[in-house]
């Protein structure tokens, strides 16, 4: 699968926000914390609960759009996280190589991360169709993944699920 960088970076961080363990109640801030490079310099982090809220809607209608099983529903979704956004095209070459940022540079956190969210994901699923995204195939992970094997063969949202599952399968195979 071949499509640019910044906007397949943009679907990793679409999915880890998705991802992301929303029991703390910093989680918004831990998020954005280990995301810093997707935010212009000197973006202000410290959200009230309104912008952190926000974000955690964006989260939700990500995963929903991941869960869809039909078409129809991955664009109703796909539509409700696109309104959410503002796309405004910038060209940058912050980290030496040229290219394009979805967000205004001088937008809050609520609408880079969103913007940035959205379009990523929407690019993703219009070029290479939305069977890309699904749920993780383990047993209790319950994480999203998105698809970039070239035969869109992927069921684990990691290694790690992965490799839990052919042990578990392995040992039942023994069992039986
Ligand atoms: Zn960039
Ligand atoms: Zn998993």
């Amino acid at each position: 699968m071949n499509y640019d960088t910044y906007g397949s970076n943009a679907v990793e961080l679409a999915i880890d926000l998705a991802n992301a363990d929303r029991d703390d109640p910093a989680w918004v801030r831990l998020f954005l914390d280990a995301h810093l490079e997707w935010f212009t310099d000197g973006t202000a982090l410290e959200l009230d609960p309104a912008d952190a809220g926000s974000i955690g809607l964006t989260a939700g209608l990500v995963r929903d759009v991941a869960l869809a099983e039909k078409e129809a529903d991955v664009m109703a979704r796909l539509n409700a996280l696109l309104a959410l956004a503002s796309p405004k095209p910038y060209a940058t070459d912050h980290d030496g190589d040229l290219h394009l940022h979805y967000a205004r540079p001088d937008a809050g956190a609520v609408e880079q991360l969103t913007t940035t969210v959205a379009m990523g994901l929407s690019q993703v699923v219009v070029q290479h169709g939305w069977q890309r995204l699904g749920v993780c195939s383990a047993e209790s992970c319950g994480h999203v993944y998105v698809d970039t094997s070239r035969n869109a063969s992927r069921r684990y949202c990691s290694n790690t699920c992965a490799s839990r599952s052919t042990v578990a399968a392995y040992r039942a195979r023994q069992r039986a």
